[in-house]
């Protein structure tokens, strides 16, 4: 054996123990994960509904909800939906949760939409909607709540927030209620169970992309 094949099995032997080395403190970092989570899920015992608030300027907040809506209608949970901001168009989401018979799906009539402002009917409509959304979240057969866009509302100042906070608090304990919207009121931000934030890094209309049917509506 030359010198130079010497040295060579000897740093390959070398790289070898380093990545044995690396491998069992891998596993030691996992394994102590591992116990972390475990000891998390056993304290995690208490059973009830709760509420999730879904923020943020990036895309993807009524749709990860009317996604989550999917996931409770395919366990057969009975559902509701109320859509404080009605678009120009008939939306996809309406159009397939709107004949489920397990959907109460309603699009807030007339007032606010994207396009038009009239702060009078606005208000009278956004009133009208709460008003069926605070029935909802007091009728123990409906277990999922969807409150597609609800965060506008306390914005524009048509509704009060909390009669929001107090209607979740009040609401059946099985209940899980989704809220979407791009800001929220402190009082919300506060009680809810779950707050993600849906970050916008890009968006494919900053790149002249035109809006299209199945994605955005
Ligand atoms: P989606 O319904 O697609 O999940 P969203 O609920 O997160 O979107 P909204 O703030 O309700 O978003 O906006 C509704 C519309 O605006 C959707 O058509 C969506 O594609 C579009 N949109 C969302 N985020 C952005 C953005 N950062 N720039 C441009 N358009 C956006
Ligand atoms: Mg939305």
């Amino acid at each position: 054996m030359t010198d130079t094949t010497r040295d060579k099995t000897s740093s390959e032997l070398k790289s070898t123990e380093k990545t044995a080395e690396q491998a069992d403190k891998n596993e030691a970092r996992l394994l102590k994960k591992k116990a972390i989570v475990d000891e998390r899920i056993a304290a995690a015992t208490e059973e009830r509904g709760v509420t999730i608030l879904l923020t943020g300027n990036g895309k993807g907040k009524s749709s990860s909800a009317f996604g989550t809506m999917a996931r409770a209608l395919g366990h057969g949970q009975k559902s509701a939906v109320i859509q404080f901001i009605k678009g120009r168009k008939a939306t996809g989401e309406q159009l397939f949760f709107g004949s489920h018979p397990l959907v109460d799906f309603h699009v807030m009539g007339h007032g606010f939409t994207w396009e038009t402002r009239n702060p009078e009917l606005e208000k009278e409509a956004a009133e009208q909607a709460w008003a069926l959304a605070k029935k909802v979240l007091s009728d123990p057969s409906v277990h999922f709540v969807l409150l597609d866009e609800i965060t506008y509302m306390y914005k524009y100042g048509y509704l009060n927030e909390v009669d929001l906070v107090a209607a979740l608090a009040a609401r059946p304990a099985h209940q899980n209620v989704m809220m979407t919207g791009r800001t929220a009121p402190r009082v919300l931000l506060d009680n809810v169970d779950t707050h993600s934030k849906i970050a916008n890094e890009r968006h494919a209309f900053a790149n002249g992309v035109k809006a299209q049917i199945g994605i955005e509506w």
